[in-house]
């Protein structure tokens, strides 16, 4: 690991102030946690002039329940998230989510907006300088070729995130703050397929709050497949929330992480709303997974085998959802 390199530390404690030092220093990075970014700029990932700590705003740092959702602030940590009662009586898939991703030190550091903003990740792209230079780096920092994809000019890094699949399913919105005032999404909004670009932030803009709405008899799980069970980024991770009226289905999304270079929700699977969960459904689902993922080959593991596994476990999810809706 290399040193850090030279950044201001500026830590506001209001969201305006925030923004503010953001526009005024446009290399800047918000953090919280920094769990993503530290080990980055160890390896010469980025060199902002400032990082700008969200975590001494304490309105980013609560969870308030609204009549109609659940209003998760920014810098709430995923520790919070898996211990939080209230929300895991009615949420349990977010603590489910939050609990997979990374070891308890980083989810004691780390926070829902940092999980959900992280950077993407690619074997050519997470090493050491020296190694990244012996490569003549790539397009994503400092070079200006890929080495996965050589013939195109994109970069395919794959976003890792365990929250996002998770929070899309049961139809989250961020709001974002800039200095253009305060705007809300939808969290799939957030993201662009693009492994060199995957937020879609305007300058000057930050992530402020994450907002689930309440929904009855709704049931949501994420599984997540990985090389080691303790600390690891998921090989793929899959979100799906379903809801049953009677013996069909009345709502299903399913939503997909490690396979793209932003968390994807499936689409196209309003056909089978009104119908009872079946083979055929099942092999809709997969039909229309296999159209969305697109998978590299990993250090360890070949896309081919990435597939067999995503699709096996995004048809299990189902099964067990539909099981245990009522
Ligand atoms: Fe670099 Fe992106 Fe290509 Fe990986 S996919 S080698 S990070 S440009």
């Amino acid at each position: 690991m290399s040193m850090l390199p030279d950044f201001r530390y500026i830590r506001p404690t209001t969201v305006a102030d925030a923004v503010a030092a953001l526009v005024a220093s446009p290399t800047a990075v918000p953090v919280a946690g920094a769990s993503d970014l530290l080990p980055n700029l160890r390896r010469g990932l980025g060199n902002p002039e400032a990082l700008i700590d969200l975590a001494g705003i304490a309105a980013l740092s609560t969870i308030e329940e609204t009549a109609n959702s659940w209003r998760i602030g920014a810098v709430v940590s995923l520790a919070d998230l898996v211990e939080h009662k209230g929300l895991h009586a009615v949420l349990p898939a977010i603590g489910e989510a939050a609990l997979s991703a990374g070891g308890p030190t980083h989810r004691a550091g780390g926070t829902i907006g940092g999980n959900l903003c992280q950077d993407t990740r690619c074997m050519f792209y997470n090493q050491s300088e020296w190694w990244r230079e012996g490569n003549d780096f790539c397009l994503k920092y400092e070079g200006d070729r890929c080495h996965v994809a050589p013939r195109t000019s994109r970069c395919f890094a794959t976003y890792r995130g365990d929250m996002a699949p998770t929070l899309m399913v049961l139809d989250a919105k961020v709001e974002i703050a800039g200095p253009a005032g305060t705007r809300m999404i939808p969290l799939a909004e957030l993201f662009a397929d693009d492994g060199a670009a995957h937020l879609a932030l305007a300058p000057g803009e930050i992530l402020t709050v994450i907002e689930v709405p309440k929904a009855d008899r709704l049931v949501a799980h994420y599984a997540k497949l990985r090389i080691r069970d303790s600390v690891d980024f998921p090989l793929v991770g899959v979100a799906a929330a379903l809801k049953r009226d009677g013996d069909k289905i009345a709502v299903l999304r399913v939503a997909i992480t490690g396979t793209n270079s932003a968390p994807v929700v499936v689409s196209l699977l309003d056909s089978l709303v009104g119908h009872p969960w079946s083979d055929a459904a099942a092999k809709h689902l997969t039909d229309r997974l296999n159209k969305t993922a697109k998978l590299q080959n990993t250090v360890t593991t070949s896309m081919k085998y990435r597939r067999r596994v995503l699709l096996a476990t995004a048809r299990r999810l189902v099964e067990q959802l539909w099981e245990q809706a009522v």
